[in-house]
């Protein structure tokens, strides 16, 4: 198939197409790189059916395409801050773009939204059909409720045109290719504890968080949109499996053989205090399940963060 993956020179945008170009997909990755890298898609460039489009894809385009992921946004909470505006507009009318275009070609159409549409939950863990408890106004507003916006629009094109869509709620996801200083917990905490520096901690480390590989993450992505009967539906895509903040910080100081020492400092506004998915739907219907165990993927990133350190103090 003609693949399109916007985002697609981020974090999990490249795993995404390498994926897919190994299932002997052509891929055209779209980025304008506002918080993305060339140096993701590097090795990816050696592969023939690869394109890469330098491009904003708040404005139209021409492309063929038989499926399109929809990752381009601004991810972590650096990134939307730094870039409210930017995130608004990829979420909404960058949405609505492609879906035009998912409908005028008949594509597949799989929209990258987020557990941030719950919010700080009420519910836990969080089923599809929770609706969230988001604060419209506060400084995460810009995400979370683009990314409602976004699902909205999604499901009119489905109700109203048919078109083929599915939307998958990623939850906390970490893995080589991530940016070391983009404020998630994972990339900081390696960062902090492969250079012996203290471990900040927002809050009292007693928040939970779960973790999904990326690689058990790009494997629902590619489940989702290929799967037969997925029109029309929402997942959760995570690992349901269940820490507090503290417990992520003396893991990755063990695993990096650190001496970091963990600091605490004032929560953040509207950090939610617990998040798990609740994966039940996308295991059934999609057979989908976790595959590396958390240690095993947190030793492949801290290798790959390890590697990455070295080689930056090399070129500076
Ligand atoms: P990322 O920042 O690494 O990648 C996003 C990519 O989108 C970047 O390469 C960026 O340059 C590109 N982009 C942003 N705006 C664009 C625009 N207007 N035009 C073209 N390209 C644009 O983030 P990620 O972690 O890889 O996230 C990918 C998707 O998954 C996002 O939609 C995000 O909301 C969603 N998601 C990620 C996580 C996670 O834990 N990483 C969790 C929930 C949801």
């Amino acid at each position: 198939m003609r693949v399109v993956v916007t985002g697609g020179a981020g974090f999990i945008g490249s795993h995404l197409c390498k994926r897919l170009l190994e299932a002997g997909h052509h891929v055209l990755c779209v980025d304008n790189l506002i918080t993305g890298s060339e140096r993701n898609i590097a090795e990816l460039r050696h592969y023939p059916h690869f394109a890469f489009l330098y491009h904003d894809v708040t404005q139209p385009f021409a492309f063929e395409a038989e499926a399109i992921f929809h990752l381009a946004s601004p991810a972590s909470p650096v990134g939307y801050m730094e870039h409210p505006i930017e995130t608004i507009l990829v979420n909404s009318h960058g949405t609505y773009l492609l879906l035009e275009e998912a409908r005028r070609q008949q594509a597949r159409f799989l929209l990258a939204s987020t557990s941030e549409v719950y919010g700080d939950p009420l519910e836990h863990p969080q089923r599809e059909d929770y609706w969230g408890h988001v604060n419209p106004i506060g400084p995460r507003a810009c995400y979370d409720e683009s990314k409602r916006l976004g699902e909205t629009l999604t499901m009119e094109f489905y109700r109203q045109y048919r078109t083929d869509v599915r939307i998958v709620r990623i939850f906390n996801t970490y893995g080589p290719n991530s940016q070391p200083n983009d404020g998630r917990m994972i990339p900081n905490f390696i960062t902090q504890a492969l250079k012996n520096e203290p471990l900040t901690i927002y809050g009292d480390g007693s928040k939970t968080r779960s973790i999904c590989y990326v690689s058990d993450l790009v494997e629902g992505l590619m489940l989702a949109m290929f799967h037969p009967q997925t029109t029309g539906e929402v997942f959760n895509l995570g690992n349901p499996e269940e820490h507090t903040v503290l417990e992520f910080a003396q893991t990755i100081i063990r695993l990096c053989h650190s001496s970091s020492p963990i600091v605490f400092e004032p929560a953040r506004v509207d950090d939610p205090e617990r998040r798990r998915p609740d994966i039940s739907k996308a295991c059934r219907l999609l057979g989908w399940h976790i595959t590396v165990p958390m240690e095993e993927g947190l030793r492949r990133t801290i290798e790959w963060f390890s590697k990455e350190q070295s080689s930056l103090s090399a070129i500076s």
